[in-house]
């Protein structure tokens, strides 16, 4: 049954705004170690979507279940939903930028804790090598040292995406990840979230076909708050639905 083996559960979920369906009956269902690709047309529904799975909408019907149908997220508010395992990048990186790469990860480290905004919480050996680890992963080793204010903004997504590691998601949700990087950041990029999807499941909001394309995963198009297509990149691209309501416009 795909409630118990699934690890996000999304069935029948509808929501309204003034009387406008942002979301219609969406069904979705990630599996534990899955990287996703979500595309389709602006006002299609995908903020929508992920502000219901993070708790920051609440829908009008529908159900939402986290690790293996265990949590029914509709219950939970944001904060004990970004406890229990869900992380979320917006578009624009929050990163700060008067910090060091290094101790942005050790404040998100940190903030796992409960230890807000802290550097003095002095870390273990464990932590140190996790940042370490960290540090490869964003490919930012070389620039520990370095403010974040000087990184490019692609790197910045980078330290954004190993901040949320620091809080070991078993879910995270990216939302625009190439949005405005150079061709060699946005190809490093769909490198990087294969990597990171080896331990956690990955959705991946964006609109750069090419970078779809790289990622090589099965994508979700919405439309109008439901499921346009959803397969591979070949299926879904020639599907005439997608093609009408997204590609084609
Ligand atoms: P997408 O992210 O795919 O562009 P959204 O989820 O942002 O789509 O929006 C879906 C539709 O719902 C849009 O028509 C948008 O105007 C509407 N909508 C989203 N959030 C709200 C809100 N808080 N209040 C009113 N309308 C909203």
């Amino acid at each position: 049954d795909q409630t118990t083996s699934s690890l996000l559960y999304l069935n029948g979920v509808s929501v309204s705004f003034d009387g406008f369906k942002a979301l219609n009956s969406l069904s979705f269902i990630v599996e534990p170690g899955e990287l996703r690709a979500i595309i389709g047309p602006n006002g299609a529904g995908k903020t929508t979507m992920m502000d219901i799975i993070t708790g920051k909408t609440r829908p009008d019907s529908g159900e939402v279940f986290f690790d293996g149908g265990k949590i029914d997220l509709t219950k939970k508010d944001e904060a004990e939903i970004a406890q229990l395992g869900i992380g979320r990048k917006f578009q624009k990186p929050t990163v700060f930028e008067s910090h060091t790469v290094w101790d942005n990860l050790e404040l998100a480290l940190n903030r796992k804790r409960g230890v807000f905004a802290t550097l003095f919480y002095s870390l273990s050996s464990g932590d140190k090598a996790r940042i370490e680890e960290i540090l490869e992963t964003v490919r930012l080793t070389h620039r520990k040292d370095e403010l974040a204010a000087n990184l490019s903004h692609g790197q910045k997504q980078w330290l954004e995406i190993g901040m949320l590691l620091a809080q070991e998601p078993k879910l995270l949700l990216v939302d625009e990840p190439v949005a405005g990087m150079t061709d060699a950041e946005t190809a490093e990029t769909a490198i990087l979230l294969k990597e990171i999807a080896k331990t956690r499941s990955v959705v991946v909001v964006e609109h750069d076909m090419g970078f779809i394309r790289d990622l090589g995963v099965k994508v979700t198009c919405l439309a109008e708050g439901s499921v346009l297509a959803e397969g591979s990149i070949d299926f879904v691209s020639n599907d005439q639905k997608v093609i009408e309501n997204y590609l084609g416009r």
